[in-house]
Formats: C-alpha cells, structure tokens, sequence
C-alpha cells in the first residue's frame, strides 16, 4: 500500500516537473532575447574604442590632398567637364588617391558656380578633404557682370555664424580691401540696365554688390568697411520688417525691394509671391516701394522664387531688374527680371572670391 502510494505520487509529479522546467524554459529564453541585442551592442562598442586606440597611437596624422589643376576653374557652357581629381598621400599608408571619394556635379548645361568636394580616409580613420569651385560661363570670351549676393554678418570674436549665408567680418573686409586696391568699379543700376540693354559697355573690372533682406548684422558689421574703402553696395531691404532703415540715410549704401511682407512661406511651403493673385502682388510691390522713397527699380525675389505672374506684376509695379538666387553672371541680352548672382558664402575664400569678380 505504501509502496503503490509512494509510486502514484511520482508519476503524478513527472508532468508537473516536466511543465515547470518548460516555464522555466521560456522565461529564461525570453530574458536573452530581450537583452540578447544590448549585450551585442556593448561588446561591439568596447571592441571599437579599443581597436580605435591602439591604431590611433600609431597613425594620428590626416592623410595630405593636393589638387591637380586649379582651384577655381572656369568652363564654358555646353563644354566638357573632366575632372583633373587629387592626389592624396598618407604618412603611413602611402599613396591612398584610390581611397578618394568625390563628391558634387558640374551641370555644364546650366551656368552656375558649382563645387565638388574631394575626401579621403587613412586605415587609421583619420580624414581630410579638399574642394575644388567650377564656374560655368555662359561665354569665355565675354566676362559678364558679376552681381555679388550677400546674406548676414558675424564677428568671431562674439559669436559664431549661424549657417553658410553667414560671413565673417574679416573676410568681408578682406574682400572690400581686395575691390578697393583694384580700383574695381561699381556701376549704378541705370548702367546695368543699359549694359544688358546693349547701349554701353563696362569697365573690365565692374562689380555689383548686394545684400540681402536688410538686417542689423549688415547695417552694424558690414556698412563700416564699406564705407571706410569707399565701396557701393545695395541693401534688398524686407520693407515690413526693416523699412525704416531707409530714412537713416548712410553713405555707400542704397537701397532696393526685397518686398513688403512677401518673404513669407505660404501653406505650400513656397514663398506667398508664388500663389496671391496679382493685384495683392503690386500692392505689396507698391507698398515697399513707398516705403524705400518711391524710387526703387530693383527687385530681389523672396526666396530666389518667381513665376510669370510675379514678373507681370513687378512690370506693373515699375520695376526694371529682378534678381534670382541662381548663380551666374549677368549679360548683354540677360532677362531682366531672371537676373543671377554669385554667391558669397562663409566658407567662399579670397582665392575664389578673386576669381568670382575677375
Ligand atoms: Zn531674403
């Protein structure tokens, strides 16, 4: 009886055991699979500092870049572009110019300024890069007309530029130097207007220069060197925004429209010009031109945007010029409200600042 009993318990307890240890199974499978990816991750992580280390100690200098050609080429429209490429060289690796990524394209079907940018890697991670600037011309014998396009200005001293439309004060005067000692000459926009008409020609070195929306940066940074080197330059002023600059007269400085209250994103996420109905458009247009004196003839698209109803309405409105943000120079026969301009950014040096008005 008690060895029956003592039986019955055990094959009683057999599945029991059995479902347990399955439990048991499950949950310590389910704890790896949740922590499995974590652990990976830490091992991986401490794996990389360590290799990191030790071939660092061994190789601590970027690789060197040297251009083949130039650093700002000028090319024809509609020619071809072959890229003269790099040579790089590491300390420890040797000749590496195989490890050269390039990076931007040169659409030699459009006039533009375009950069393309070399970059290498040693074995060691250390990298370099180099940048090369291509300018398409629409003619190599005729120059054009340089229109110079500004944004905001910095000091480094105080602050750091927020983004590329920023420039260094110290570059600036060292661009305005540059003009300066060169005796470049700064045509008015009734001169313009008749150099793309074809009634005159301009001097060799004519360089127009223009600035953006109209903020304190420009007025605060900017218009001292202008001043103290004697060069021109037109503020595209935001009326609504910055209009009343307009009546503190300052030398040097002359002022044109960048609109009323049109440099605004609509819902479509484009600028307001591009979808109010015409007759809002010339009020604006109207409005700013007020605002700046009743004599601007030159417009600056917000945003570099436009259609044919924004150009019907500046016509309308009196203006004589439009300017883009595309790049390029301006022409004999140029359209008059699809002006380009040449872009000045924080990262432009005088090298390539040289070439852009030359
Ligand atoms: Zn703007």
């Amino acid at each position: 009886m008690k060895k029956h009993k003592n039986i019955k318990k055990k094959r009683l307890n057999i599945p029991k055991i059995i479902f347990t240890l399955f439990i048991l199974g499950l949950i310590i499978f389910a704890i790896k699979y949740i922590f499995f990816n974590k652990n990976n991750e830490k091992i991986d992580l401490g794996t990389e500092v360590v290799s990191q280390n030790i071939v660092s100690a061994k190789d601590k200098e970027i690789p060197e870049l040297v251009l083949n050609g130039r650093e700002y080429e000028v090319i024809a429209k509609e020619s071809t572009y072959k890229d003269k490429m790099v040579v790089a060289k590491d300390n420890i690796d040797g000749d590496i110019t195989n490890k050269v990524k390039v990076e931007g394209n040169v659409d030699t079907q459009k006039e533009g300024i375009y950069e393309v940018k070399y970059s290498v890697r040693d074995e060691a991670g250390n990298e370099n890069s180099i940048k090369r600037t291509v300018e398409v011309r629409k003619t190599l014998e005729n120059k054009g007309l340089p229109v110079l396009m500004y944004h905001f200005f910095y000091d480094k001293n105080k602050t750091t530029g927020q983004d590329n439309n920023w420039l260094e004060i110290s570059d600036f005067e060292e661009q305005i130097k540059y003009l300066s000692d060169n005796n470049f000459y700064f045509p008015s926009w009734e001169e313009v207007e008749k150099y793309i008409d074809g009634e005159i020609n301009l001097p060799q070195k004519s360089v127009v220069l223009t600035v953006d929306d109209g903020d304190d940066s420009f007025f605060e940074l900017a218009v001292p060197i202008l001043q103290k080197y004697n060069v021109d330059a037109t503020s595209f002023v935001i009326t609504s925004w910055y209009g009343y600059r307009a009546n503190e007269k300052q030398k040097n400085v002359s002022y044109q429209s960048h609109s009323d209250c049109m440099h605004e994103g609509a819902t479509n996420g484009k600028g307001v010009m591009l979808s109010w109905p015409i007759g809002k458009i010339v009020e604006d247009l109207n409005t700013s031109n007020k605002t700046l004196g009743g004599n601007a003839t030159v417009f600056c698209y917000p945003f570099g945007q436009y259609n044919d109803v924004a150009i019907l309405a500046l016509k309308q409105a009196g203006f004589k010029l439009a300017f883009t943000t595309q790049g390029g120079r301006v022409y004999k026969g140029s359209d008059k409200y699809k002006l380009p301009r040449v872009r000045i950014s924080k990262t432009t040096t005088i090298t390539e600042f040289k070439n852009m008005v030359n």
